[in-house]
């Protein structure tokens, strides 16, 4: 069959999906080894049997509801091309704004005392770590990133290594992974965050993703009370905390960590994204911190 053929055939199996389009497009392009913008060049090609079988498997996965990203075994963030499969979460366009907010906190911060030590809690994919260390390129950063999950963590270090990029990983729940005595001028982090009722409300592709990563206790803010309660004595005087947050937990999370300074960013959206939290001038230690 010609690939335009291949094509059709692969967004009619996809049909009624709004992406069926995409899917099949970007479905055949990986199996033709082109990139997306190179289709219109290659529609009146014959495919081979074995490259049009694949394909057809591939978009019969996708039919089923399996994210398409998985099935490709990789996806695009920020700057950055990762693997990833079922241990991780898909890395979401929205935690760009996490990566991004972390620069821009660095790069206020750069220039004075280095190196800068930045970490990356609940890293996943390691994505927002790796997009940093790609997009800073200075040796006057430092970077590490820790998991709860050891699978996660095995393709961390894989997406690391592909972007030439060095992470110190360690495997460990929140802190608990963070050695004693290690103080960080940015922390970042995109803690599960869902809530009893959204797990139960997930659309069925965001069910093949880890829960692991996506359940953040019955409201959703168990990992920013602990945040909140574990964070301080790991930030360097005048360090930043940065959280991804979802969309409606603003007002519930600055509340968490009213002792705190606190400011919301918001995703390509307009959607409230991000919370930077920190301790200048407040109280115990950052008292020293203002001087
Ligand atoms: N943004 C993700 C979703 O809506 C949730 C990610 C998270 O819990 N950190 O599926």
């Amino acid at each position: 069959m010609k690939a335009g053929q291949l094509w059709r055939k692969g967004r009619e199996m996809l049909a009624p999906s709004p992406d069926a389009d995409w899917d099949a497009r970007q479905l055949l392009c990986d199996e033709l080894g082109i990139e997306r913008t190179q289709l219109a060049m290659h529609l009146f090609a014959e495919v081979d049997e074995a490259a049009e079988a694949a394909f057809l498997a591939a978009v019969r996965r996708r039919a089923a509801g399996e994210p398409l990203q998985y099935i490709r075994g990789r996806a695009d963030f920020g700057g950055v091309t990762l693997r990833v499969d079922e241990r991780v979460l898909i890395p979401r366009q929205d935690t760009e704004s996490l990566a991004l907010a972390a620069l821009a906190h660095l790069a206020i911060l750069h220039g004075e005392e280095s190196p800068k030590q930045i970490l990356d809690l609940c890293t996943g994919s390691g994505a927002v770590i790796i997009d940093i260390a790609k997009t800073c390129e200075t040796e006057d950063f430092a970077y590490a990133a820790a998991d709860i999950s050891g699978d996660a963590l095995c393709l961390a270090r894989e997406n690391a290594r592909q972007n030439g990029v060095k992470v110190e990983f360690w495997q460990g729940d929140l802190f608990a992974a963070v050695p004693k005595g290690r103080r960080f001028d940015i922390i970042t982090c995109n803690p599960p965050y869902l809530s009893r009722a959204d797990m139960e409300d997930l659309q069925n592709e965001v069910r093949r993703e880890p829960a692991l990563a996506l359940y953040g206790g019955e409201d959703g803010l168990d990992f920013y009370r602990r945040l909140a309660r574990e964070a301080m004595e790991y930030l360097r005087p005048g360090g930043y905390l940065i959280l991804e947050i979802g969309s409606t937990q603003a007002a519930a999370v600055r509340q968490i960590f009213s002792a705190w300074n606190t400011q919301v960013f918001q995703d390509l959206n307009g959607l409230d994204r991000v919370v930077a939290a920190d301790l200048y001038g407040k109280g115990e230690g950052g008292a020293a911190w203002s001087t």
